[in-house]
């Protein structure tokens, strides 16, 4: 027997100490396996290691101007469930933040210039703010309009070319010197006046050569061996401007839980000519559940497309199954893509030989899904959709009904009956338009399908009522988005077909969920028909007649304005957002 009063401490704490490493042994071995940043302490890490921005949208100082600008946005914190990461995918992520900060730097000089001097030149503090959420002194979402006195239009090609350089000159420069139109170049103007191109990689060599180095200590972290190879050849494509291998690399890459989109990437700054890639990056955590289901449904899409209410020589193409559809939760976003209204999908590399030879990877941004959906749709609903029905829209339809979305665009055939074109060639302008709104439609087909033949659980009335609130939130896109016109030809269709019909006490819609089916499955067949008949003229005179939005729309849109319901969301955001 023991008598406790005689232990000896000094050997209970060998004991101690034998036990305790015998425990943790398995877990210094294998120490990628998810969870053990818990035990290392990841969010201590984190907030000791950084910093946040935070965004001041509801401002008490400034003008009233400038306050109102600011109301339009409202700030949501970017974070994810920092359980899931191992110790060494906790410590890449100061590396990761320091890389894209880089980006944040680049694209300030390539769309304003010099970010210090105009934000210390503005006196009015939520102006100020204003111009941080902008990357200078023009509205994103109001049209580019000048918001500081004194400043004129945006230049169209931004601050990538010498903004007093005329299409023309640029146009005769360019036949002697191709450089001039590369993707990754800045044109200056030389000591003799002339047009000259600059590569990234030399325009902006400290920003380059940071990031790079933070690449290269993050790879060294990294356990998964397609991130390590990627990490290292983004890090030598920073240095090169030449992205290709590091874009085959990232293709290649299926098993990593850790994510960073970085570089100079998409071309929309370049307003004059669409030719210069503009510098962003985002940090993300990839969602391993929700890109398992997604596998799944993708495997399930045959079946779908035999299901399709349409004659069979319609749906005689066969989806492809090997879907790379993933769900992440985004931790950061730099540049480019945090300049006015925030990207919820990615959809890369643009390189065209990558993607014919390893396909695009569709990037769905959970969280920031999520913001929207409660800063924007359930506000919306609590004005539009009926009181006893608005219970039915959640987050998880929301988001299901998006994901579908994406699957949805495998649906149906790529290529028209006659065999003369493809879908997208017959159609032109309003390829886009149709194409999308057919994404819409499939979507809550397929997730109709898949509650019906018992592959998911769910209650079918929380996707449709969310469908419906969906549309008043999309049809504020205006006509000058596909997505805004696909939403605007939805909502005229189903309100002919009864799915929804409204109250005008209450000024709320009401889904009807049986005519709302039949709704769908007509507006199927529609879409399907005009697709495979390659039905130009056809498709001109549907969108002619659906695309508009009707007057008593339009003042319930009115309403939403009114009562302030955000248009967009800003992030809180950086190491300690992350650990918080
Ligand atoms: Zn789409």
């Amino acid at each position: 027997m023991l008598d406790s009063t005689r232990i000896n401490p000094t050997i209970v704490m060998k004991y101690l100490a034998l036990i305790l490493a015998v425990l943790t042994a398995p877990l210094m071995l294998t120490g990628c396996t998810s969870g053990d940043a818990d035990a290392f302490g990841c969010a201590t890490f984190l907030s000791e290691e950084g910093t946040m921005t935070s965004p001041d949208v509801d401002m008490t100082e400034g003008s009233e101007f400038g306050r109102g600008l600011l109301s339009q946005f409202t700030s949501f914190r970017l974070t994810t469930d920092l359980s899931m990461l191992s110790e060494n995918e906790c410590r890449m992520l100061p590396h990761l933040f320091a890389a894209a900060d880089q980006m944040e730097s680049i694209f300030w000089k390539q769309a304003w210039g010099n970010r210090d001097e105009l934000l210390d030149s503005i006196d009015d503090p939520a102006l100020r703010e204003y111009a941080k959420i902008n990357y200078g002194p023009w509205d994103r979402i109001g049209g580019n309009a000048p918001f500081l006195d004194g400043i004129g239009d945006k230049p169209a090609g931004s601050n990538l070319y010498p903004p007093d350089m005329s299409k023309a000159e640029f146009e005769a420069a360019a036949v002697a010197d191709p450089e001039l139109a590369g993707l990754y170049t800045m044109v200056v103007r030389d000591a003799d006046e002339r047009l000259k191109a600059i590569p990234y990689h030399e325009a902006f060599a400290d920003e380059m050569q940071r990031a790079s180095d933070e690449l290269g200590a993050a790879a060294e972290y990294a356990d998964d061996p397609g991130l390590k190879e990627y990490l290292m050849l983004r890090a030598e494509a920073l240095m090169t401007s030449d992205y290709q291998p590091s874009d085959m690399a990232w293709m290649d890459m299926k098993d990593n839980r850790i994510e960073i989109v970085i570089g100079t990437i998409e071309t929309y700054e370049d307003a004059l000519f669409g030719y210069k890639a503009a510098a962003e990056a985002f940090v993300l955590i990839k969602d391993m559940s929700w890109s398992e289901r997604l596998s799944r449904y993708a495997s399930l899409l045959p079946m779908l497309q035999e299901g399709l209410p349409v004659p069979p020589e319609y749906k005689q193409e066969t989806p492809g199954t090997d879907s790379d559809l993933n769900a992440y939760d985004a931790i950061y976003y730099a540049g480019d893509t945090n300049a006015g209204s925030k990207t919820i999908a990615i959809n890369l590399p643009n390189d065209e030989q990558v993607q014919l030879a390893k396909g695009t990877r569709r990037l769905q941004l959970k969280n920031s899904m999520q913001a929207k959906f409660d800063k924007i749709l359930v506000p919306i609903s609590g004005l539009l959709i009926a009181e006893d029905q608005r219970e039915y829209v959640t987050f998880d339809a929301f988001f299901g009904n998006t994901m579908f979305h994406e699957v949805a665009h495998g649906l149906g055939i790529k290529n028209t009956l006659d065999g003369s074109s493809t879908v997208r060639g017959a159609l032109k302008e309003h390829a886009s338009a149709l194409e999308e709104g057919k994404a819409d439609i499939l979507g809550l087909y397929m997730v109709s399908k898949l509650i019906e033949e018992g592959e998911e659980e769910g209650d079918l009335r929380e996707n449709m009522v969310t469908f419906l609130a969906g549309i008043f939130r999309s049809v504020r896109f205006g006509a000058s988005s596909a997505h805004g016109r696909a939403n605007m030809i939805r909502f005229n269709f189903f309100s002919e077909m009864g799915a929804f019909t409204r109250d005008d006490a209450t000024g709320t819609y009401r889904a009807d969920y049986d005519k709302m089916i039949l709704a769908m499955n007509a507006l199927t067949e529609k879409i399907l028909r005009l697709q495979g008949d390659g039905d130009y003229e056809g498709v001109a005179q549907f969108v002619d007649e659906y695309a508009r939005v009707p007057q008593q729309l339009q003042a319930d849109l009115d309403r939403l304005a009114d009562a302030g319901i955000p248009v967009d969301i800003v992030f809180e955001q950086g190491l300690a957002a992350v650990a918080k």
